[in-house]
């Protein structure tokens, strides 16, 4: 199987990160992908490469409090996303509004993503994995799997009407329990992504952000394959091997 993998590296290329002029990063929330990808992001950002975040939902579930939740909260997290974006050199920020933890469906997220393929032009689409074991959040996975499903149909108008002759180079699932990618990061990167992790104080008081920097740059270290280095994960695999392709899951 390994050798067999190897081949089908040799036809089935994608492209080094750094390599692209544009990234799309679709995120259930405003903060999954600072999370996940947070100091890749530094990097591109760094090197020239324009990363646009494409955001799904509005944001407004996420507290427990029942007066915060909706607009209000919507408000306050896309501010927190913005100054986040802003530290990391996040180009653009687009929103599709909806609702979180609403009744919207994989499908039309796929058409919005498609829209916003076709209009911004990405080499490599970022996004949640959908097929994480365990994951049941459902904005998690009807995100992964509305951005993969367009990341592999972008082209055909019945998933959104017209067509492109853009060719989108890969997609890079973030969150995965399948790594096959460990991209390694510098300590200023990682800096950088705990700080904009910090402006999303509605989502982490002090103790749950100490937690968080403490896992994120553990699993940043244990990932890297020398000791000293700083690696952030992905599976990242050509678009084609997302219809048809068993070997998509050891490649
Ligand atoms: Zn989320």
């Amino acid at each position: 199987m390994q050798d067999w993998s190897k081949k089908l590296r040799e036809f089935l290329t994608v492209p080094n990160f750094e390599e692209c002029k544009t990234v799309l990063c679709v995120q259930p929330h405003p903060d999954d992908a600072d999370i996940s990808m947070g100091a890749t992001v530094a990097k591109l950002s760094e090197v020239g490469v324009k990363v646009y975040y494409l955001t799904v939902t509005d944001g407004g579930a996420g507290s427990t409090d029942e007066k915060t939740i909706g607009k209000s909260l919507r408000a306050i997290r896309q501010k927190e996303q913005q100054d986040a974006a802003h530290i990391l050199g996040v180009h653009e920020l687009i929103w599709l509004d909806f609702e979180d933890l609403g009744d919207y469906t994989a499908q039309e997220v796929r058409a919005r993503v498609a829209e916003h393929i076709r209009k911004i032009m990405p080499d490599i689409v970022f996004t949640v994995d959908p097929f994480l074991p365990y994951e049941v959040h459902p904005d998690h996975i009807k995100t992964g799997m509305g951005a993969a499903q367009a990341t592999s149909l972008y082209r055909l108008p019945k998933i959104y009407p017209g067509t492109t002759d853009h060719t989108v180079k890969a997609i890079g699932f973030f969150n995965t329990a399948f790594p096959n990618t460990f991209y390694e990061i510098e300590q200023r990167h990682l800096e950088k992504k705990l700080m904009a992790l910090s402006q999303h104080k509605s989502q982490f008081d002090e103790n749950s952000l100490k937690m968080l920097s403490f896992y994120l740059t553990e699993r940043s270290k244990q990932y890297a394959k020398e000791s000293g280095k700083l690696v952030e994960t992905f599976k990242v695999l050509p678009p084609t091997m997302l219809h048809v392709f068993p070997e998509a899951l050891t490649y």
